[in-house]
């Protein structure tokens, strides 16, 4: 049958379902348009693209719907062949927060669930066992959007850290060392390519099922056998209501399964910063000074106070690695898992994983290991600004978008894609919400690379972070989990 990308758009229009081979046959052609063919026979126009994407915005679409666009968006380039790996492929994904940096901890923690029996998966001579990874992490991952940091960002201020990585030799990290962290490639997914930079200009962002076949999409393309979604709500998160960040969980799970991945949901509050930094090197530092805390191989401890500070953080990890290592198999509940997850930071494996990860993607072992080595000596505080309480009582509220566009405007995000970013800028909180705090106390301090940068952030900041006399009712940090299995 002859297809008519006009024919698609008007039967989404009118509101009636669209078959499958509809929209296989919509995005195949979008996908076959080149720079130098932009209009290929049949292919879609940007036009009509737009006009599709606006029917979806107000139509919605069927679960039947969602997973055709979503694996039609999946399969439209290449796709990571993780069945080489022999191993069973799980991965997190988290709708973009302030402060979270769980990645960083959460992909380390995997691959020591999953390695070799063998302490480390290098033999005597430094060669690679043969045994595989029973349970490996390969982590596609994005960057800074919006108020939102990205994990590509804070990654690339290890030094020499590469996040582009080729696809084979991505997964030949995964099988080396049970995880890999790097960035897209222009192969995978190029149908979500196109049609972000369209919905960007065409105010079709929002649309939840445009939301779910554009992450799902991206994530099944990488092999996964499970995934664990960590999605915001609150103030900080991009989803702020309750319920749509729901109805977003529910479609991404329900997609995720009838793709044969299983899918698990956790609705997570964002509220604050989560932990006590966030930035780009700042962030890094939270977790290796975590990592080297934990882990009995270092002489370095945190004060209590700073490790309640990265409580919330710490919480949220265990939660998320609890479900990831419960669908790998690795405990019969996502509590035991939770209590293998702590187990695997205290035992110092995590952190070995880590270190290998960065000694296999760093082109500057030397620098990177001297970095890491001593976090807080290689953050370059060159200007700082302290918020102090305006009055003794209670932290009780923020807005943490907010928060976030201060981050990035100390220099930490982008205004043009492309742009660099300041490794070294960030927020530091010395009080979380609830707690109590006396008038004069330093509650946050900023820290920028250019003195210019630190008076609008420093004002948002005095706007936004609010002092009560009684303290506010606390919300859980995990609100809901959402889990279904599809039949068929
Ligand atoms: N992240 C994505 O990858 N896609 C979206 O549509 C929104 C967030």
């Amino acid at each position: 049958m002859t297809f008519h990308p006009i024919d698609v758009i008007q039967h989404k229009r009118d509101g009636h379902g669209l078959a499958d081979q509809e929209i296989e046959a919509f995005i195949g052609a979008l996908v076959r348009r080149t720079p130098e063919n932009p209009t290929p026979t049949d292919a879609p126009s940007d036009s009509q693209t737009a006009a599709l994407l606006m029917a979806i915005f107000f139509r919605g679409l069927n679960p039947q719907e969602l997973a055709a666009l979503t694996q039609a968006m999946r399969f439209s380039g290449e796709t990571l062949n993780t069945a080489s790996l022999n191993s069973f492929c799980v991965d997190k994904h988290s709708t973009g927060g302030v402060g979270d940096k769980t990645s960083l901890l959460i992909a380390p923690i995997i691959a020591a669930a999953g390695a070799p029996a063998a302490a480390s998966n290098q033999s005597a001579d430094g060669q690679p066992y043969s045994l595989p990874y029973s349970l490996s992490d390969p982590m596609i991952s994005g960057r800074s959007l919006g108020h939102t940091g990205g994990t590509l960002d804070k990654l690339e201020t290890i030094p020499g850290f590469r996040t582009q990585l080729p696809l084979d030799e991505f997964l030949a990290i995964v099988r080396q060392c049970g995880f890999a962290m790097a960035g897209q490639t222009p192969t995978l997914v190029p149908a979500d390519r196109i049609l972000y930079a369209l919905r960007d200009h065409t105010g079709t962002v929002e649309s939840p099922y445009l939301i779910t076949a554009s992450i799902m999409s991206k994530k099944l393309a990488a092999g996964l056998n499970g995934l664990v979604l960590d999605v915001k709500t609150g103030t900080g998160a991009f989803m702020s209501k309750y319920e749509d960040a729901q109805l977003l969980a529910n479609l991404m799970v329900e997609t995720g399964e009838r793709a044969g991945t299983r899918t698990v949901a956790l609705l997570t509050s964002m509220d604050q910063p989560l932990g006590r930094f966030a930035g780009n090197w700042v962030e890094v530092m939270e977790c290796l000074e975590l990592f080297q805390h934990f882990s009995p191989d270092f002489a370095f401890t945190l004060s209590p106070e700073k490790l309640r500070l990265s409580s919330d953080l710490l919480n949220l990890t265990h939660a998320l690695t609890g479900h990831m290592l419960h669908l790998g198999g690795k405990a019969a509940t996502p509590d035991e898992g939770s209590a293998l997850s702590h187990r695997l930071l205290a035992d110092g494996s995590a952190y070995r994983h880590f270190l290998q990860m960065v000694e296999l993607q760093s082109t500057d072992v030397a620098a990177a290991t001297a970095a890491i080595a001593n976090p807080a000596a290689f953050h370059k505080r060159s200007a700082t600004r302290t918020i102090a309480a305006g009055s003794t009582g209670y932290l009780a509220g923020m807005d943490c978008t907010q928060m976030g566009w201060a981050v990035q405007r100390l220099g930490a995000g982008r205004t043009r894609p492309g742009d660099a970013v300041s490794a070294h800028a960030g927020i530091e909180m010395h009080a979380k919400l609830g707690d109590q705090v006396l008038k004069g106390q330093v509650i946050a301090t900023l820290f920028s690379e250019e003195p210019r940068l630190l008076a609008e952030p420093e004002q948002m900041l005095r706007d936004t972070l609010q002092i009560e006399p009684a303290p506010a009712k606390t919300i859980p940090p995990v609100r809901e989990v959402i889990r279904k299995e599809v039949a068929g």
